[in-house]
């Protein structure tokens, strides 16, 4: 799974390598790939505190992704268990045109 960040500059949201590396050099999580190429040429570092805040935003926002996944996973399990029609006789389900072949 990949972080998602927002720059910090421009407020746009990146999402940078999974390895945090470009392959130029390392990713920021505080800015962009075209913002932290102008920072680094203009000589701005990215401030050491801002870079571990977005990182634990990144972190709690991709928990909360997964989160509400599982969840979304566990309100389709539970409305799979209701049938919306009428179950198949044995015949149906075993004959030629049965749910088998029509998932194959
Ligand atoms: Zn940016």
């Amino acid at each position: 799974m990949r972080f998602i960040f927002e720059c910090v500059e421009c407020g746009g949201h990146y999402l940078p390598p999974e390895e945090m590396a470009y392959p130029d050099g390392p990713a920021s999580p505080v800015w962009c790939a075209a913002c932290q190429g102008a920072m680094r040429a203009a000589g701005v570092q990215e401030d050491p505190l801002l870079a571990r805040v977005a990182l634990a935003a990144a972190r709690a926002a991709l928990a909360g992704r997964a989160a509400e996944a599982a969840e979304a996973d566990g309100r389709a399990a539970r409305s799979d268990v209701r049938p919306s029609r009428p179950p198949r006789s044995r015949r149906a389900r075993s004959g030629p045109g049965g749910v088998r072949s029509k998932l194959g």
